[in-house]
């Protein structure tokens, strides 16, 4: 569903990324692990063309990201068929980014009415549901401010899914929340990955990843160092860069 091949980026003359290759299958975990500028927030950002790319290629469910396959040739798309090739992909970053000044359910709505031209009541219908399904639908009338940062976290995640998309992102979705409420918003994620989304997950978070990866990629200095399941790169990893991380985190 998502295949990375040779991703580049640079900022200035810091080579970023200097070559990402990554396949993640529909209905498959991955979590990227590295330490801090390892380039892992921007690997995802350029996943959903936030950032533009340097060298190499992006392509989610067939499609070739920020381009189109005509004639054999890439050629670039415009910023509004990008907007449409971004809406299929999901991302939640780790400051939920909600819309202050409406409430829970208007954030979870808004994206489906407006970008997808749903009708309200059927927005709204979906909208509860989600809701329904991260535990908030009780919150539906509250604002952003009234919630826990886990709770808002959850909405964020709601949110994202109200768009129906095909792959989520998640930025260290837990790493700004007070630690008591770093389960609800894991346990919310088991959730969606036990259904089958297909998900890539920046975290620091090793139960997560031990339990709930199918693959765990060793991100370090822009490039991928080592990737497998979680049993072994978790338990047994075969690069010293790894092992170093790893006793610092574990
Ligand atoms: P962390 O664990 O701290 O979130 P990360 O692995 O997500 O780290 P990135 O945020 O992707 O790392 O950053 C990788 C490198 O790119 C860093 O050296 C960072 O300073 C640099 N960088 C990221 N975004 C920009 C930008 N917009 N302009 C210039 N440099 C940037
Ligand atoms: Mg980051």
């Amino acid at each position: 569903l998502l295949r990375a091949v040779g991703v580049r980026k640079s900022f200035g003359h810091t080579e970023v990324l200097r070559g990402i290759d990554l396949d993640v299958h529909k209905g498959q975990v991955v979590c990227l692990l590295g330490p801090s500028g390892a380039g892992k927030s921007t690997f995802l950002r350029c996943v959903n063309h936030l950032e533009t790319i340097d060298g190499g290629q992006v392509w989610v469910d067939g499609e070739p990201i920020g381009f189109q396959l005509r004639g054999g040739k890439l050629h670039e798309l415009r910023e509004r068929e990008v907007a449409r090739q971004r809406r299929d992909i999901g991302m939640v970053f780790q400051r939920f980014n909600l819309f202050a000044h409406r409430s829970v359910l208007d954030n979870v709505v808004e994206g489906p009415t407006r970008v997808r031209g749903v009708r309200q009541a059927e927005a709204r219908a979906s909208a509860m549901e989600l809701l329904d399904r991260v535990g908030l639908a009780h919150r539906a009338g509250a604002f952003p401010a009234q919630l826990s940062g886990g709770q808002q976290q959850r909405v964020a995640i709601a949110r994202a899914l109200a768009m129906k998309p095909k792959l989520m992102l998640f930025d260290e979705p837990t790493s700004a929340l007070d630690p008591e409420l770093v389960g609800e918003v894991l346990e919310v994620m088991r959730d969606l990955a036990g259904e089958g989304m297909t998900m890539v997950v920046v975290t620091h978070e090793m139960s997560f990843a031990s339990e709930a990866a199918d693959e765990v990629v060793f991100m370090a200095d822009g490039a991928v160092v080592e990737t497998g399941p979680p049993s072994e790169v978790l338990v047994a990893p075969k690069h010293e860069r790894t092992r170093q991380f790893l006793a610092r985190v574990l």
